[in-house]
C-alpha cells in the first residue's frame, strides 16, 4: 500500500505547508497555497516551474489551470 497522498506539502521539494518560505497566496497562509497543479501544491515559483518543466517532459501540462483543490479544513488537519 501507498501511504496517503500528502496534500499538505510541496510535491516537489516536500516542504510542509505554513512552513516559512512557503508561498501562500498574497501572502497570507488563510489564503492557502499560492502555487498548486492538478497533482498538489507548490511551496514557490522555483518548485511550480521545475513542475512545470517535469510536466513538459512528460507531455502531461493541463491545459486549463487547475481547480484549487483544497478545502482550508485539509490543510489544516493533523
Ligand atoms: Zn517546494
Amino acid at each position: 500500500m501507498l501511504a496517503r497522498p500528502e496534500k499538505n506539502r510541496c510535491i516537489e521539494c516536500g516542504k510542509m505547508f505554513g512552513t516559512p518560505g512557503f508561498a501562500c497566496h498574497e501572502g497570507l497562509i488563510e489564503n492557502g497555497p499560492a502555487y498548486w497543479t492538478d497533482r498538489g501544491i507548490l511551496c514557490s515559483i522555483e518548485c511550480s516551474f521545475t513542475h512545470y518543466k517535469k510536466r513538459m517532459a512528460e507531455g502531461t501540462v493541463p491545459e486549463k489551470p487547475a481547480p484549487d483543490p483544497f478545502e482550508m479544513e485539509h490543510l489544516f488537519e493533523d
